[in-house]
């Protein structure tokens, strides 16, 4: 069933990841988030996803969730 990601802005620290990479991008197996530039918040390219939660698990400042 399709779940719903929330990303929360005011917890999301791109400066405390991998080098300003998001962690969060390069777990999901469906490329649903993104970051243009190192340093730079992610967004979220479909409104809905798998809700597999591997992006979740690997985001260090709990940022994300599923509705
Ligand atoms: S969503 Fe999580 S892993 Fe990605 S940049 Fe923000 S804090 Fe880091
Ligand atoms: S829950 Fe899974 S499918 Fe959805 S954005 Fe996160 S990693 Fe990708």
């Amino acid at each position: 069933m399709p779940r719903i990601l929330l990303l929360d802005y005011n917890k999301c620290r791109p400066e405390q990841c991998n080098n300003g990479v998001c962690v969060a991008v390069e777990a999901c197996p469906l490329d649903i988030l993104a970051q243009e530039e190192p340093y730079e918040n992610p967004m979220m390219l479909a409104p809905t996803c798998k809700g597999c939660m591997d992006c979740i698990k690997a985001c260090p400042n709990g940022a994300l969730d599923l509705e």
